[in-house]
């Protein structure tokens, strides 16, 4: 199943389709505050309300015009600008900056971005996407990080090389968005069962948080395995750290109350909020994340 839906996001037919059926717009409501970009600020103000801060990204990928980026990155501009007093970080795209066209536009890009948010007072986050950007985007935030402090970049530990590209990020102290992994990889460069994806998370962290301890390292475990984020949090303490340096990501609409409850017990806890119009690849992802849903979505078909 998880193959099958994974395969139905890359399907420019249903990417077409699929966003003109009124059940499937009403099954993504539960993942989306809204198309606009007020409702995630109206949300991100209710979760800030309740010790929760917010990681804004709007929707889309693999533009193919870099006219699109650029409206792209005017957009980011103008919600870093409006979300002062919320907490919010914002989390891009490469592709949706025009790394398939013209990877120094997707540079440029980027960089407009950083400085965006640096005059916002914030962090700019950079997604990973499927396999084939992975040495593309370690190159792009390398350069960048060299720049800016205020840049961060997802890994996957689902990547049998995740662990060497940690090593060879040491030495720019980079800020770590720590994620399983969304896309369909082959068994050759990932591991595919969730056991192994689990351990190697762990064996990620256990590499990682002793340099949030020692180097003031930012890492965020971006999962809603609280299990893991658990065993995670024990290893963290054994290295005596505080309760504000361990960051916790989820996305929002997904185990919203484990995310009170963290913010509760003192953790940084972040909710992702998207929007935007461009849903149907992302919101396929998320239903390959949890087959499960797919049983919420046909719900929307009875009347
Ligand atoms: C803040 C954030 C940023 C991310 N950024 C990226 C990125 O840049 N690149 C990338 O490849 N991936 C990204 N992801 C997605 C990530 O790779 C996983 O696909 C996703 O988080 C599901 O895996 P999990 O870690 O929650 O663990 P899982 O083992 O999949 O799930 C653990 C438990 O969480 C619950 N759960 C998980 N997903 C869902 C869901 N969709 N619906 C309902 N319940 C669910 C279930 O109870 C499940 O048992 C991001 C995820 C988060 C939270």
């Amino acid at each position: 199943m998880r193959g099958l839906l994974l395969w139905c996001a890359q399907n420019p037919w249903l990417a077409t389709h699929v966003p003109r059926w009124r059940f499937a717009r009403r099954a993504v409501r539960r993942f989306l505050p809204g198309e606009g970009f007020e409702a995630a600020l109206k949300a991100a103000t209710e979760f800030r309300a309740r010790g929760v801060a917010s990681l804004f990204t709007l929707l889309g990928e693999n533009v193919t015009d870099l006219a699109d980026a650029n409206k792209v990155v005017e957009h980011y501009e103008e919600v870093l600008a409006a979300s002062a007093g919320v907490q919010a970080e914002v989390s891009v795209k490469p592709t949706q900056l025009g790394l398939d066209i013209d990877p120094d536009a997707a540079y440029d890009n980027l960089q407009r971005l950083t400085r965006a948010a640096a005059n916002a007072r914030t962090f700019l986050w950079i997604d990973m996407e499927g396999s084939a950007y992975t040495e593309r985007t370690l190159d792009l935030y390398k350069t960048l990080r060299a720049e800016h402090a205020n840049v961060g970049l997802a890994l996957q530990a689902y990547l049998h090389r995740t662990v060497t590209d940690v090593a060879s990020l040491m030495p720019v102290k980079p800020a770590i968005r720590l994620v399983k992994g969304a896309y369909a990889e082959s068994p050759e460069i990932a591991f595919t069962a969730k056991r192994e994806v689990d351990e190697n998370y762990l064996a990620l962290c256990s590499l990682m948080l002793p340099e949030v301890k020692r180097r003031n390292l930012r890492l965020v475990l971006a999962t809603h395995d609280t299990v893991l984020i658990a065993k995670a949090w024990r290893f963290g303490q054994a290295l005596g750290m505080e309760r504000q340096q361990f960051e916790v990501a989820m996305l929002y609409g997904i185990r919203t109350d484990e995310q009170l409850r963290l913010a509760r017990e003192g953790f940084a806890v972040r909710d992702l909020i998207s929007w935007g119009d461009a849903w149907y690849a992302w919101y396929l992802r998320r239903l390959a994340e949890r087959p499960a849903n797919m049983w919420f979505v046909a719900r929307q078909l009875l009347p």
